[in-house]
């Protein structure tokens, strides 16, 4: 299988905080890959630098065999950071959907939805896209002149990720998706999540504190430690683990 995302060897920092140190990961196309780590083990600055908003210290990252973020020290050795804009990562195909879902509360779904859609040209390609995320996700058609400050954390889950899919990605980023949710409403959301990978051969890359969903939902898993990727195995062997088990699954 082809590799679709190479993170090679990747540091960041927040001043003194060493957030991520020489991280390396892979995703191979068509996989569901997936992050887990405790609170502020780094899982989300690893999402940022991925879209290029966090400057790397070290290493690089390449998608599809393009490098789209490195680090860099062309002058008197001071700290650059060469990466593309989150657009430009964006129309090459990787979408985020960010933790806390970070909807535009005061926008009605359909907004939410053009917002997802803001480098497609076409309108009528636009508006062929929402009628078929209004068919995956039912709940965003019947709710979509509403606000989405009126929809329940689920449903805004759930418009997070149809915005995303709104510019066609070959990759997503899914950072927390279950965080805060019912159990219920999680396994709806990650039945979704395999179902647009089955589908839609959409790749994807998913961060998670629910270890056990996300090692359930997943081919290939990576555990995170302060900043540090400890871990990496096939899920099931993750899942098998018993040092998993014990510090991540609450066994
Ligand atoms: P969470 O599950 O809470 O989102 P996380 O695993 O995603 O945690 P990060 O948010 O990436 O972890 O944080 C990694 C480390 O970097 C933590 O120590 C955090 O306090 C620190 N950090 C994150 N963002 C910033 C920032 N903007 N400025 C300073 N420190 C930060």
């Amino acid at each position: 299988m082809s590799e679709l995302l190479n993170i090679n060897d990747i540091s960041v920092s927040y001043g003194n905080i060493k957030a991520l140190q020489n991280v390396s990961m892979h995703v191979n196309q068509g996989d569901i890959v997936c992050l887990i780590g405790a609170n502020g083990s780094g899982k989300s600055t690893l999402l940022k630098a991925i879209v290029g908003q966090e400057p790397l210290d070290t290493g690089s990252i390449t998608f599809d065999g393009e490098e789209i973020c490195q680090a860099k020290y062309p002058l008197e050795g001071k700290k650059k950071h060469k990466a593309l804009t989150t657009d430009i990562i964006v129309s090459r195909g990787i979408a985020l959907v960010p933790e806390g879902r970070r909807v535009f509360a005061d926008m009605t779904v359909e907004e939410n939805l053009d917002m997802g859609a803001f480098m497609v040209r076409d309108d009528k390609l636009i508006a062929e896209r929402k009628e078929s995320m209004y068919d995956f996700f039912p709940i965003l058609g019947a709710r979509r002149r509403q606000k989405t400050r009126s929809l329940s954390g689920g449903e805004q889950q759930m418009m997070a990720i149809a915005r995303a899919l709104m510019s066609a990605p070959r990759m997503i980023l899914l950072d927390e998706p279950g965080l805060g949710l019912a159990p219920l409403v999680i396994a709806d959301i990650f039945g979704k999540i395999e179902f647009i990978n089955k589908q839609d051969n959409v790749t994807v890359f998913l961060v998670e504190q629910n270890a056990r969903m996300a090692l359930k939902a997943s081919t290939e898993g990576y555990v995170m430690e302060n900043g540090r990727i400890v871990l990496s195995d096939k899920s099931s062997a993750l899942l098998a683990n018993e040092k998993v088990r014990a510090a991540y699954l609450g066994e």
